[in-house]
């Protein structure tokens, strides 16, 4: 992780090489843009320019060698705190700003970076997934937002500064990135192993809107190759929706044992028949199979699954009751 190999948001780049080298950055950033444009990096690389204790921050290039940059990399630095939503969590816990309630004040980001820091330089924070901040969290974080410890510095990852709270917002410097480049896009793609060949990848990242997380989707050939078969159930009529259900189940069990993974791929292929119904809803005339009003009712009810599944609701009884609910749409559904 360097600035030499670190692509796209060239603007953002200048802007705080000039802050630094002025020694006028300011404390607390939002950070706000489309999901993997390279945010998260982008905010450790600062870190790493500025703890790094082989070249000056004012240089913008870390030394990439020295012990500092090494535990940034591995994020075991002592002065670079990062929190992120638990994998079984729907949100950001107030335990990780103020300590667990056995231990409130004396642990925690706000407590930690309060502390002197060990390399003598500064403390840095990294908050991602600060979409999920809730008011309770949003409320332990605020003094420290308002009255940063001198020197210190604050990320806050977001995806949409319509999901940050006012109180939040106002107190933070906006930094906001774009999509990414397909030429970009393709050069992180190959590097990241994605695909392996130069024209599939610009194929895809042309359709891919400038994210490497819809890139991901697009070149995951199993999934793709289920999508065919999503597409084709959802078609049939009558609507099987236990075969459906099922096919769905076996899919998501065939990422892996990981919750978290499984809950992603869930997400997608719910995504994918909301998209499967919006087509529906745009082409009704062509299609002739399904009424406007039962498009927008399978539209929802795809929104709610979605929630239900960042609300951790288990994905069995989920994808059932989802499932069931689209064949009752699709059957109720009046000729056009
Ligand atoms: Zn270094």
């Amino acid at each position: 992780m360097d600035w030499n190999t670190f692509l796209g948001h060239h603007r953002q780049r200048q802007w705080f090489q000039n802050a630094i080298s002025s020694e006028r950055l300011a404390s607390t950033f939002l950070m706000v843009g489309p999901e993997a444009v390279g945010k998260r990096t982008f905010a450790r690389l600062i870190a790493k320019t500025l703890l790094c204790t082989r070249s000056e921050p004012r240089n913008f290039q870390p030394c990439g060698n020295c012990e500092s940059c090494a535990q940034v990399e591995a994020s075991t630095h002592p002065d670079l705190i990062q929190i992120h939503r638990e994998h079984d969590r729907t949100a950001l816990s107030i335990d990780q700003f103020i300590g667990p309630e056995e231990a409130r004040m004396r642990q925690g980001l706000c407590y930690e970076i309060r502390m002197k820091p060990y390399s003598g330089r500064r403390k840095i924070a990294i908050i991602d997934d600060a979409d999920t901040i809730g008011v309770e969290g949003a409320n332990s974080l605020l003094k420290t937002l308002e009255e940063p410890p001198p020197g210190s510095v604050i990320f806050l990852i977001s995806t949409s500064l319509q999901r940050q709270l006012p109180t939040i917002r106002s107190r933070c410097q906006v930094v906001r990135f774009q999509e990414l480049s397909k030429e970009d896009l393709v050069t992180l793609a190959l590097r990241q192993g994605l695909t392996k060949d130069a024209g599939q990848a610009n194929d895809i990242a042309a359709a891919s809107g400038g994210s490497l997380a819809s890139f991901a989707i697009l070149s995951d050939t199993l999934l793709n190759e289920f999508q065919v078969e999503m597409e084709r159930q959802l078609v049939q009529r009558p609507f099987d929706f236990v075969r459906f259900a099922k096919a769905i189940q076996s899919h998501v069990d065939s990422v892996g044992s990981e919750s978290q993974a499984k809950r992603e791929r869930l997400k997608q292929l719910i995504e994918f028949t909301q998209q499967h119904f919006r087509l529906q809803l745009l082409e009704r005339v062509s299609s002739k199979t399904l009424s406007p009003e039962s498009s927008i009712s399978a539209i929802r009810r795809c929104l709610l699954a979605k929630e239900h599944v960042d609300r951790m609701v288990s994905p069995a009884a989920l994808i059932e009751a989802w499932s069931a609910d689209l064949a009752a749409f699709v059957h109720e559904s009046r000729p056009i």
